[in-house]
């Protein structure tokens, strides 16, 4: 029966910094919180391996700890290890556990054990007055690395422009670490390309670098110009009852096998994402919306057998690999969008600081 609480510790184990995503639970027996302190007091706070197979958060942790082994820590740093039981098999979950990345505090997941750890570890972040928040994923698909936000707040854009210029808006699905945390801090979902590749690793750890030397957050605006803001519209997934492939065995839906080629492109309405079996009238994939609502008809139509758009979109995290397509989703769409800038300066025009702006727009 897995515990309501992680293994909570405040020193590294012994061989911690080594250690491969596979051999973590020789040293980590259950999802585990480790508390390091830090020369500035509140906490970042870092979670990885919310999904057994995705290792570039163990490994950017690994960098940032090993090179400051011999010293302090500029600040004090929290980090979750989660899913270490997927970890061990390679696997985002294992069969019969809740996805460890939708079951945090405004789920909608029944309640479990896993929900209760989640809140535990959340109160315990809000009561250690957690700094940020950082949570760090890879995809499965060809895709840039990016951060992702689920509050278009002036310092949640801050934190994640020091990732990179493109950053995603999302609210749906629920339940994931960041949307909990949002309520403590700032915070981010890093997603680092594929697992494996060594710039994945590096590139998140010299942003957990980067948000370790912070003494404050800006909270003033994004230089609209700085970052690529998308906002996900609809999470796109296969039908259960439909048996889907990338060759000629699938029955119901064959997709492209160069799919993730299409993430980050901006599609025409008409374009073809896959060919449909025999008699199949309705369409074979579902998308929900923010509100959960499947909106799929508005975004796609089965034409001369086919597949295809509806209308214009970007999508993101397109992948090929059948197991995460059932266990979470095909991949997303978006939208452009510029938040409301001046609203935001109009709202500072009105505080009496007279912190110099580096706004550049
Ligand atoms: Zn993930």
């Amino acid at each position: 029966m897995p515990a309501t609480r992680p293994l909570e510790l405040d020193t590294l184990p012994e061989g911690l910094l080594d250690v491969s995503a596979d051999r973590l639970h020789t040293l980590l027996p259950r999802p585990t919180l480790i508390h390091l302190p830090g020369r500035q007091d509140k906490p970042l706070f870092v979670s990885v391996l919310l999904h057994g197979n995705e290792t570039t958060g163990l490994e950017a942790v690994q960098q940032v700890l090993r090179k400051y082994a011999t010293r302090p820590l500029p600040r004090a740093l929290s980090i979750f290890f989660g899913n270490i039981e997927a970890a061990r098999h390679g696997h985002r979950r294992l069969e019969g556990q809740p996805d460890f990345n939708r079951v945090w505090p405004g789920t909608r997941h029944e309640p479990c054990t896993e929900t209760a750890l989640m809140a535990f570890v959340t109160e315990t972040m809000a009561r250690r007055r957690a700094f940020a928040s950082v949570d760090i994923h890879n995809n499965t698909g060809l895709n840039p690395h990016y951060a992702c936000v689920n509050r278009l707040e002036p310092q949640f854009l801050q934190l994640a422009s020091l990732f990179g210029r493109l950053v995603i808006y999302f609210t749906h699905p629920k339940g994931t670490q960041a949307a909990a945390l949002a309520a403590v801090c700032p915070a981010v979902t890093l997603e680092c390309g594929k697992p494996g590749h060594r710039r994945g690793a590096e590139h998140a750890s010299e942003f957990l670098e980067a948000c370790l030397h912070l003494t404050e957050i800006p909270d003033h605006p994004v230089a609209s110009e700085a970052i690529d803001l998308y906002h996900t519209v609809a999470q796109i997934t296969v039908r259960e009852d439909c048996a889907f492939g990338f060759d000629n065995s699938a029955r119901d839906l064959r997709l492209g096998n160069d799919l993730d080629h299409l993430n980050f492109t901006d599609l025409a309405a008409g374009t073809t994402l896959g060919t449909l079996g025999n008699g199949l009238r309705r369409l074979p994939i579902q998308a929900f919306d923010e509100t959960g609502r499947d909106v799929a008809n508005d975004y796609f139509a089965i034409r001369d057998g086919q597949l295809v758009l509806k209308k214009n979109v970007m999508p993101s995290m397109l992948t090929l690999d059948e197991q995460i397509i059932r266990q979470d989703c095909l991949g997303y769409l978006m939208e452009r969008i510029t938040p409301e800038w001046s609203n935001a300066r109009n709202a500072r025009a009105h505080m009496s600081s007279a912190a110099p702006q580096k706004h550049g727009g």
